[in-house]
């Protein structure tokens, strides 16, 4: 099924229509840019993605065939698609005070850990899986280190592997670049499109760069005034627009 299927959607808040009749179907394996000036409704569509806000009525979403959004509601299948979808944002929302281990392993957890976690008292099997997921997106030296006094860059690395041990099918990244140098932005970017090569993860990620959508994502999705006003080939883009 398709990571995610988003049929006739508009989202109103107050009289702003931040998105406006959107229709858009994102293929498992596929690496999406979702590009478009501030305000256009990119981070509305991720969000009403991962329901996190109920859509206008009319409007549908499913998420790897299951209905997300109906009827102006989000539905009780939310829970099973958000399992499957790992997130990923702008200010990498870890839990600045706990290591970074620590919150890889919610990812396993799915919540904060109780007082053993705190202590560092984990099941074995899932902390092989957390030091694996670490050691592959290249933060394993600093997994016992407190995340706040992380780079950007490692920070958002974290949060890649807590993606990956939760499973994640396919990674949804709002602006996961925008706060990070260049260096760093790259090796975030060529990550998401290792994820999506090697473990065939469907990656849509906001980005306010073209030039990194042309660069790393096959297809681009054009957001203005909450239309969808290009959906194509990442190489058909007209850049000088
Ligand atoms: P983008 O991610 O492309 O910058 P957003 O999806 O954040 O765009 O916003 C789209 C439009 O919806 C903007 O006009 C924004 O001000 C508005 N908007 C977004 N979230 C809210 C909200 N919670 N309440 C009211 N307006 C919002
Ligand atoms: P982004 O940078 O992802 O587009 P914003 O900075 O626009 O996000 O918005 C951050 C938060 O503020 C979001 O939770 C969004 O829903 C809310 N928000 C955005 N625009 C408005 C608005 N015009 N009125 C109220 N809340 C808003």
């Amino acid at each position: 099924a398709a990571v995610a299927s988003v049929r006739d959607v508009s989202k109103t808040y107050g009289a702003r229509k931040a998105l406006d009749g959107v229709s858009v179907e994102v293929g498992a394996g596929e690496m999406v840019a979702l590009i478009g000036p501030s305000g256009s409704g990119k981070s509305t569509l991720l969000r009403s993605i991962t329901g996190l806000h109920p859509i206008d009525p009319g409007g549908t979403i499913t998420v790897f065939g299951d209905v997300v959004q109906q009827n102006g509601r989000v539905t009780g299948a939310v829970r099973r698609a958000r399992s499957r979808l790992g997130m990923i944002f702008q200010q990498f929302n870890l839990v600045g005070r706990l290591s970074l281990f620590s919150n890889v392993m919610l990812g396993a957890l799915g919540r904060l850990p109780s007082w053993r976690g705190l202590f560092g008292v984990w099941p074995g099997a899932d902390k092989a899986k957390a030091m694996a997921a670490l050691h592959r997106v290249g933060v394993s030296d600093y997994a016992a280190q407190r995340a706040n006094t992380l780079s950007g860059g490692q920070q958002q690395r974290g949060a890649i592997a807590r993606a990956i041990v939760q499973g994640a099918k396919a990674i949804l990244a709002d602006e996961p670049v925008a706060s990070l140098d260049p260096v760093s932005a790259r090796k975030v970017m060529e990550l998401l499109v290792e994820l999506n090569k090697r473990d065939g993860m469907g990656v849509i990620v906001t980005l306010h760069q073209v030039d990194y959508a042309i660069r790393y994502c096959n297809r681009v999705i054009a957001l203005q005034k909450g239309k969808v006003v290009y959906d194509g080939p990442s190489t058909g883009l007209d850049t000088k627009r």
